[in-house]
């Protein structure tokens, strides 16, 4: 054993967090308890978990307990667990660094949030146990973790550093304790080292955690008779005694309409490690050869990590009332992976690891049935509730679409629930359905466009004569929206199709042979021409043809049907994955002023230089159009110079 105190500072941005953290929140700070509590209880979860597979990690007759200590006097306040305990190196990583995962990201949102904001943000980033700042000034953790018998103790007064020194603890587990502040009502400082003040907490937040929080409370008992009738003269006695604060009921064994909906909130913050109360509550019991419990949330704001590779995702698995582990992702397809909450079955093996989840029959069928149950609840909703809804489609409406080419027994339960911008949207969003409804007679085509914003579609010249001639566009601009349209063809029998690949026809109205019949005369006109941008473009450019999707500009790009759109090929490109050669089409208007023009010089005379200048305008202007950057912007730029010198 050694005597020797190490000082470590914490890493800037750490610091710069504690900062505003203590300084910014001013109401609730009584949610630091709850966090202290959650910890605890994570930490007998997994002492608990350990046990199965090494009963040495908890010898007979340990109780797995949560104690509250306050001392009055001495104003602190101690919270001790008997969990699993952190190792010195645990104590460096876990608890010396703050918020490891996004904290630039965090103290950003932090310094532009309301103060009501702060709040949500702090359990967002897990920074939990620091919150215990926001009522100490002071807090020193002495810990030791199951399998060793030296603990480490951990002090910090929140000012850029803390210690570290050895010490031997009599059991295993956590003990964290603040030297709280002066209490102070005004400045929301509580007395936290009152009685009933804890009590009062505990029951608010932390009713359901499943161990007991036990505390020592003081009771002025009066000697009675035998009859139960107080002894005359004789004087009280204080009694201390120990009382479990929690009433420790599993929330989803309990009758659907026994829980209350603050207690399914308090529920989900502890678990989701949430602020905000969940946006919805879903139940479900399932019966028959695989019997499950459900109880899953919809959060009500996107978690920061959501598209984060290593972002947390799945739910709490139990089995037969005992917890397995966190974050099952076994249980939860991606598409899903923002919902939280907890399947209980009936059936897994107790000794269940996370190997053999990925491949286990039982867990697929319940990862279905979860499915089922989610999307389920959100056609409800979708038809119920439209705000909620609209505000859960914002949330995560563009992961779930990814389940449309990830399960295809779902896709299209998916598209039902879909919502899309459109050029007839009136500030709303559109389903499918409701674009199918409002289609022209004879329309059998779904059209969309995919591009990087709205403002970039609306103004791309592919739109013009759909737009024209009164055909509603569907407007996609999530990056996932080309992944999800490369496999999905067809809706309700509906063929869906962008108007930026492949030919089209939109000839719906007049004598359509004699249109035919113009069409070809007018390609057979401007044939050599057209074969001259060709030669001209063939570095650049697949093919050259007439178009019958322009009216006002002059050219466009278009994908060739089976190729990768160009917002597809960047995006593959930034996820490092080889990209397929592939050229678009350039499309010309027919009736543009700009092609009898040239093909006036051209008949004066086929190799007029200015033809081929005009070719890579034509060319670089159309990728312009569509938001795209010209493959040679600094030669297109002279080139228009030189045009507007000549003009
Ligand atoms: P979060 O709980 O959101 O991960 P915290 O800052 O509250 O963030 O805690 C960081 C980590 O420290 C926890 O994830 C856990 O691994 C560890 N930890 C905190 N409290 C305890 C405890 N009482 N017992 C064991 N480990 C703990």
């Amino acid at each position: 054993m050694t005597d020797t105190i190490e000082r470590f500072d914490f890493q800037a941005e750490s610091r710069q967090l504690l900062d505003l953290m203590i300084h910014s929140v001013y109401s609730h700070k009584e949610i630091f308890l709850r966090e202290l509590i959650s910890n605890a209880s994570d930490a007998l979860d997994r002492r608990r978990f350990e046990a199965v597979s090494n009963p040495d990690a908890l010898p007979d007759g340990t109780e797995l307990e949560i104690w509250m200590e306050p001392d009055t006097d001495g104003r602190t306040l101690t919270i001790r667990d008997t969990g699993i305990g952190m190792s010195r190196e645990e104590v460096i990583d876990l608890i010396g660094t703050i918020a490891k995962s996004g904290t630039r990201e965090f103290t950003q949102k932090l310094k532009e949030s309301k103060e009501s904001d702060a709040v949500d943000l702090i359990g967002q980033f897990g920074v939990g146990f620091y919150s215990g700042f926001m009522v100490a000034d002071k807090m020193t953790l002495v810990t030791r973790r199951t399998g060793e018998e030296t603990g480490t103790k951990w002090e910090s007064e929140g000012d850029g550093s803390y210690t570290l020194e050895e010490v031997t603890p009599e059991a295993v587990g956590t003990a964290i304790t603040l030297h709280l502040k002066p209490a102070d009502a005004e400045d929301g400082m509580d007395d936290f080292a009152e009685e009933w003040k804890l009590r009062e907490i505990v029951k608010k937040y932390s009713d359901f955690v499943a161990y007991p929080i036990k505390m020592n409370v003081s009771r002025e008992e009066i000697e009675r008779d035998d009859e139960g009738k107080p002894v005359e003269g004789a004087e009280a006695k204080t009694v201390i005694e120990a009382q479990t604060l929690n009433s420790m009921k599993a929330i989803w064994l309990r009758g659907k309409d026994d829980v209350t909906d603050e207690e399914y909130a308090e529920f989900y913050k502890h678990i989701a490690h949430d602020w905000t109360p969940p946006l919805a509550t879903i139940r479900a019991n399932i019966e028959g050869t695989l019997e499950y419990k459900l109880l899953l949330f919809i959060p009500e704001k996107a978690p920061f990590d959501l598209y984060m590779r290593e972002g947390r995702r799945g739910v709490q698995l139990y089995v037969k009332r005992v917890f397995i582990m966190d974050d099952c992702d076994a249980l939860v397809p991606e598409y899903l992976r923002w919902v939280r909450g907890v399947v209980d079955s009936e059936d897994l093996s107790l000794n269940i690891s996370r190997e053999i989840l990925q491949q286990d029959r039982q867990i697929q069928r319940m990862q279905k049935g979860l499915v089922g149950k989610v999307l389920d609840h959100l056609k409800q909703l979708r038809d119920d509730d439209a705000e909620k809804y609209t505000k859960f489609w914002g949330e995560f409406g563009r992961v779930l679409k990814e389940g449309t080419y990830t399960d295809h027994e779902v896709q299209d339960r998916i598209l039902d629930l879909c919502r899309f911008d459109s050029t007839m949207d009136d500030g709303e969003q559109t389903s499918l359905q409701s674009y199918i409804d409002r289609m022209k007679d004879g329309q059998e085509t779904i059209y969309y466009m995919t591009g990087e914003t709205r403002e970039a579609v609306e103004q791309s010249p592919h739109l013009e004569a759909f737009k024209e001639k009164g055909f509603e566009i569907l407007i996609l601009t999530d990056p996932v929206d080309e992944i999800w349209t490369q496999s999905v063809h067809e809706y309700e029998g509906k063929k869906l199709q962008s108007i930026g690949r492949g030919a089209v026809d939109l000839d719906d109205d007049g004598d359509k042979e004699e249109k035919e019949k113009a069409a070809q005369e007018k390609a057979e006109t401007h044939a050599s021409l057209i074969e001259m941008l060709k030669n001209a473009l063939k570095d650049e450019v697949k093919d050259v043809r007439l178009s019958s999707r322009l009216t006002s500009s002059p050219a466009c790009l278009v994908t060739d049907e089976g190729d990768l759109s160009p917002q597809l090929e960047q995006i593959m490109r930034a996820s490092n994955q080889p990209v397929p050669e592939s050229k678009r089409i350039l499309e010309l208007n027919p009736k543009h002023p700009l092609l009898e023009k040239m093909q006036g010089m051209y008949d004066a005379d086929k190799d007029d230089a200015q033809l081929n200048d005009y070719a890579e305008l034509l060319y670089g202007q159309a990728a312009l159009a569509e938001g795209q950057a010209p493959s040679n912007p600094g030669r297109l730029a002279k080139l228009l110079a030189e045009l507007m010198v000549r003009a």
